[in-house]
């Protein structure tokens, strides 16, 4: 896998804690607890400097999708897409298609192969 596709990941996996941060109940948890602001801030400046190192076209790519899908890159597992669950073509798993990020056909997400 190339470096880009883990900044990627690395990226995504920010996203998720940076909505989980955001959502009301988990909200007034950390406020309860005293760190609401800090963590969210800390979160997004990681997110920041992270997202400035992924190329833009694939960073472009990654936030379109991630409108419409809380996990917009995921690996493969047994031959399908875990986003949608559809059976992915044997071309997807050619020696080329382990480097590159693949996109699934139904459901536009991108996928890598682990
Ligand atoms: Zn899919």
């Amino acid at each position: 896998m190339k470096d880009e596709h883990r900044l990627l990941i690395a990226l995504q996996d920010l996203d998720i804690m940076i909505k989980e941060v955001k959502d009301k109940a988990t909200s007034k948890e950390l406020e309860d607890l005293g760190f609401k602001l800090t963590g969210l801030s800390v979160l997004q400046e990681a997110r920041t400097k992270l997202a400035s190192a992924v190329p833009k076209t694939l960073l472009n790519r990654y936030e379109k999708l991630a409108e419409h899908y809380t996990v917009a890159i995921l690996p493969v597992s047994g031959s399908r897409c875990l986003g949608c669950f559809v059976k992915l073509p044997t071309s997807f798993f050619s020696s080329a298609s382990r480097v590159e990020l693949q996109t699934c056909e139904n459901c536009g997400r991108l996928l890598y192969i682990p």
